[in-house]
């Protein structure tokens, strides 16, 4: 039996005793996650819960694990998050009073709280991204090298390890390849590996549950930490002030962090200029575009790996033609295969070439400010080249203003300061400013509204095809 189905049983009973509001609040978050012989292992959140189900709900649980597993049956619990109350040093965690309770009971008592060993990060790391199969070229050999390097002595190299550039040249791969390879070096390692946008939710969640200390906690006790894409903590104070906290500490005592981002931390945006200065105190690599031998290497090992056969020419092909985004090299593989298979087509040049137009279109970038420069030019009629220019003619201006308020609205990846260089060097209070303005017109004038809604509705429809 797996070890889900004799817990969901055991929840089921434990279900028919306390009403809906008890259950989830104490037991929904719970998992099961290993059975061995009688011994039941589930994963807690943290001490609180523990201690709750502890003292108010043992007998329902025991009476689960007696009907389910027999009168050997006992239940291990696996700690989410670390006791706070007691965590620090190891040495305090080793004696953790409730630990010490528990055996003490342990003649009535089905439980073990298990030791430090057992207390659970999640390393969350995916295993297809190795070393071995991050193929080496010029683009990549000093990163990767000092990854290498980073995952045989963690923490006393290079901190922070930084790796940033474009989209799809390998930095979540070779991030993670370091993960691994940390783990396999040092089993025992706390390591986790985190984007930056999960980071951020977590950081909002806790806050929310006051439960920040614990989140603070969690991550001041790893050994390493990979947060990726940091340049997703643009505006982000909040979590800027825990990560900077987290930083210095982990520094401190030599605990490895690896970051990664799509530009170089003087070019990181809305992000302190503190963070920035203690980014420049590690090694910062970029992954630039691989040459045509590097991609075409990469593209014969992802072909081995999934055990596909392609004509030389075809790859070389493939290489040939996308030049700056493995990814989307990959994407076109697959698509390219399935093609083949499902329209029992050979595989060709022909054939090729029209999976990646047809896969360059379709993949062609998110909705972008070009994209709504030119849905408000064509409406308004007004020349795209003027719209960039200093001029103050009314209703030029009026064209970079509702261009200036579309792209606020609907391309988040960009700052007031972006969009204000974008727009001739204007300061990120006149992007304000013109935002304001259109949303006043929008309230006050009912044909430029429509104007506006006319302009909103292609914008809408770009976005769906894209
Ligand atoms: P990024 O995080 O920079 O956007 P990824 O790490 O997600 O890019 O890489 C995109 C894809 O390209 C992944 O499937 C990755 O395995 C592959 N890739 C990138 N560089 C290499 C390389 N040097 N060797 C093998 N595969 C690579
Ligand atoms: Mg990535």
């Amino acid at each position: 039996m797996d070890p889900h189905t004799v817990w969901n049983r055991i929840m089921d009973s434990v279900k028919e005793e306390v009403d809906a509001l008890e259950f989830n609040r104490w037991f929904a978050s719970i998992k099961a996650i290993k059975l061995d012989e009688n011994i039941l292992t589930i994963e807690v959140p943290n001490q609180f819960v523990y201690e709750r189900l502890e003292n108010q709900y043992l007998h329902l649980l025991k009476k689960g694990v007696k009907n389910e597993l027999g009168n050997k049956g006992k239940l291990e619990y696996q700690l989410l998050m670390p006791d706070f109350k007691n965590a620090g040093t190891k040495a305090k965690t080793k004696t953790n009073p409730v630990a010490v309770n528990t055996k003490d009971l342990s003649n009535y008592n089905p439980f073990v709280i298990p030791g430090i060993k057992t207390y659970h990060v999640d390393p969350n790391l995916n295993e297809q991204y190795q070393f071995d199969n991050f193929i080496e070229g010029d683009c990549n050999r000093v990163a990767r090298q000092a990854g290498i390097n980073i995952s045989k002595n963690p923490g006393r190299l290079f901190n922070p390890l930084i790796i940033y550039g474009g989209v799809g040249l390998g930095k979540t791969h070779l991030a993670q390849a370091i993960g691994n390879g940390l783990k396999q070096n040092f089993p025992d390692q706390k390591l986790t590996y985190i984007s930056t946008d999960k980071f951020t939710n977590q950081f909002i969640m806790a806050v929310k549950n006051n439960s920040a200390n614990e989140f603070a906690n969690f991550y001041n006790n790893l050994d390493t930490i990979i947060l990726d894409d940091i340049q997703f903590l643009a505006g982000k104070a909040g979590t800027q002030e825990v990560f900077f906290h987290l930083f210095n500490h982990l520094q401190q005592g030599n605990k490895q962090i690896i970051l990664t981002a799509d530009r170089a931390p003087k070019d990181l945006v809305e992000i302190e200029d503190r963070l920035i200065s203690r980014f420049k105190w590690g090694l910062t690599i970029e992954l630039t575009q691989p040459d045509f031998e590097t991609r075409l290497a990469i593209l014969l090992s992802k072909l081995d790996k999934l055990k596909i056969e392609l004509p030389m020419d075809v790859c070389e092909f493939i290489a040939m033609k996308l030049k700056d985004n493995i990814r989307e090299m990959e994407g076109v593989l697959i698509s390219l295969v399935a093609q083949s298979t499902i329209n029992k087509k050979a595989i060709t040049k022909e054939l090729t070439d029209e999976v990646i137009s047809e896969y360059s279109n379709k993949a062609s970038k998110s909705l972008g400010m070009d994209d709504i420069i030119q849905i408000v030019c064509d409406q308004l009629k007004v020349d795209r080249e003027l719209l960039l220019t200093k001029t103050r003619k009314s209703h030029i201006v009026q064209a970079r203003q509702l261009a200036t308020y579309f792209t606020r609205k609907y391309v988040k990846s960009l700052s007031l300061k972006n969009i204000g260089e974008y727009f001739g060097g204007k300061d990120h209070s006149t992007v304000l400013h013109s935002c304001k303005v259109v949303e006043n017109m929008i309230q006050t004038d009912p044909s430029f509204k429509d104007t506006a809604n006319l302009i909103e509705k292609k914008i809408l429809k770009t976005i769906r095809v894209k």
